[in-house]
């Protein structure tokens, strides 16, 4: 395998990074820090990146993407996660929402659900996790009625991530058939947020706003035309679309940016006189830190390569994202040895030491591992695929 970028990639990747560098405000830390600037700022971003043909650049022309290869997707991806993700909750949409629907919709939901997606003009959330069903998705108890006018739903989701964003349509997964086994009995909706009986509530926590909220779906009237793949098949898709988001975040790109920074700052003296660099302690896990990143960035693109390949790479997928969510957190961690207390002040500190980008990466490192999978779960997968019993 060549994962040697191309010209092309290599021109993409110069071009995007010079409009970063001009459009990224410095205010921007990522959609992780409270401030009412963001939303807006990625939405901004987003019609940007689509008038230059990188929002979905290796979408198909006809969904209005650029026909690119997934190596440009790959740069732009890399790009985005080195840089706090400009296109904040739309990176949904575009890693997994979007393709899913290439892959399982009808013309018709392609015509409709693509386009805005690939011009940067919507943002979606993914309805799957309830208080009772988490790793254990399939136990999920949301219920969607079929009626002669389509699906009545009713049930609550948790831990949607920017529902209150807000977002305008919802991935719902739904209990179509409770008689069937509870595998085989769901289905994928395609639901506009608008629809009355949905009630958001945002969750409060440290890992910052639009992260978590909780959907109540109260007899929510959804039409035929908006089920995704065929009824009481949505288990198919769904793992489909698991592993489409487990590798579309490029982790490894942000703990890679930050390894740059703190080299950077390692090689300056401090008020001491001294250079961090000068400890042998902090060139070794500067170092570790370089090895496993480029270990995760070469496990990514052997999942991409399968996918270009068009595969759906289980196994090979959940292996990366082993390695991706490591890294992130080695990073939060080899920060915070590198800068020592100074790390653990927040952005909006004027002593923050690069930017409070630690304290960010810090907080962020239990959220990681469980985010589309904890840790536990991909490495059942893992040894599933290495013929072991699963768990009881
Ligand atoms: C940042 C973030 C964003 C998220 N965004 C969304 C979203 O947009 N939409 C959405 O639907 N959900 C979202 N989630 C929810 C996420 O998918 C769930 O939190 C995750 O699937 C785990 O489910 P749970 O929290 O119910 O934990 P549980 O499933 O209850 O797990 C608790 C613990 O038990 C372990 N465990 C459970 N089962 C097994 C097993 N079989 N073998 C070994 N260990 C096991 C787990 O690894 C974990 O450590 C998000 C979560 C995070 C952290």
């Amino acid at each position: 395998m060549n994962f040697a970028f191309d010209e092309q990639a290599r021109r993409l990747r110069d071009e995007l990074r010079g409009l970063l560098a001009e459009k990224v405000p410095d205010w921007w830390r990522g959609m992780f820090v409270d401030d009412v600037r963001a939303i807006p700022f990625t939405r901004e971003m987003c019609a940007l990146l689509a008038q230059h043909g990188w929002l979905t650049v290796a979408w198909p022309r006809e969904y209005g993407g650029s026909g690119a290869d997934v190596w440009q997707q790959t740069v732009v991806r890399e790009e985005m996660w080195a840089h706090d993700e400009p296109r904040g909750p739309q990176y949904m949409n575009l890693n997994y929402i979007g393709p899913l629907i290439m892959r399982f919709g009808t013309p018709d939901q392609q015509g409709r659900f693509l386009p805005p997606m690939a011009s940067g003009d919507v943002i979606w959330c993914q309805g799957f996790s309830e208080p009772d069903a988490g790793s254990d998705l399939a136990s999920l108890r949301t219920r969607a009625v079929a009626t002669d006018d389509g699906f009545v739903v009713s049930g609550q989701k948790i831990w949607t991530s920017y529902a209150d964003a807000p977002a305008d349509w919802c991935l719902l997964l739904a209990r179509t058939e409770p008689d069937r086994p509870r595998h085989e009995g769901i289905s994928v909706l395609l639901v506009d947020m608008a629809t009355p009986g949905i009630t958001v509530r945002p969750i409060d926590t440290m890992a910052g706003p639009h992260e978590f909220c909780e959907v109540f779906f109260d007899d929510v009237e959804v039409p035929p035309d908006c089920l995704l793949g065929p009824r009481g098949g949505g288990w198919e898709v769904i793992r489909t679309g698991l592993t489409f988001e487990r590798v579309g975040i490029a982790r490894y790109a942000r703990a890679t940016a930050i390894l740059e920074r703190l080299v950077e700052l390692a090689r300056q003296p401090g008020v001491d006189g001294r250079r961090p660099a000068d400890d042998p302690a902090v060139r070794q896990q500067l170092a570790d830190l370089r090895a496993r990143c480029e270990a995760a960035r070469l496990l990514s693109y052997r999942v991409v390569s399968m996918q270009a390949a068009g595969a759906v790479p289980t196994v090979e997928a959940s292996i990366a994202r082993l390695h991706n969510t490591d890294v992130e957190q080695l990073a939060g961690h080899i920060g915070l040895e590198v800068l020592g207390p100074a790390g653990l002040l927040t952005h909006d500190d004027p002593n923050a030491v690069l930017g409070g980008i630690v304290w960010r990466q810090w907080v962020r490192n239990i959220p990681t591992t469980v985010a589309a999978g904890t840790t536990e779960i991909q490495k059942n997968i893992v040894a599933r695929g290495l013929g072991l019993p699963p768990p009881r």
